[in-house]
């Protein structure tokens, strides 16, 4: 089974994501809708990545079955 996940080029300009640090992540719920390349974050974009980012577990960060990228949200203690 061969699938090629959508998400890892830019929303806006379709370039390849290559493992880039300086890219924005997308998520919805906890999963992976999109990414978004250096060139097409605006600042407003770039913050509020960093306050969603808060409340997600990227240490548990993975890929479901159906392809997307998935980050569960950190247990609350
Ligand atoms: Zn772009």
């Amino acid at each position: 089974m061969r699938k090629k996940p959508r998400v890892e080029r830019c929303m806006r300009c379709s370039r390849r994501w290559r493992g880039a640090d300086d890219w924005n992540s997308v998520w919805k719920s906890g999963v992976l809708t999109g990414l978004l390349c250096p060139d097409c974050q605006t600042p407003e974009e770039n913050a509020e990545a960093e306050i969603n980012a808060v409340g997600l577990d990227y240490d548990r960060m993975h890929k479901r079955e159906d392809g997307h990228w998935y980050v569960p949200e950190k247990d609350v203690i």
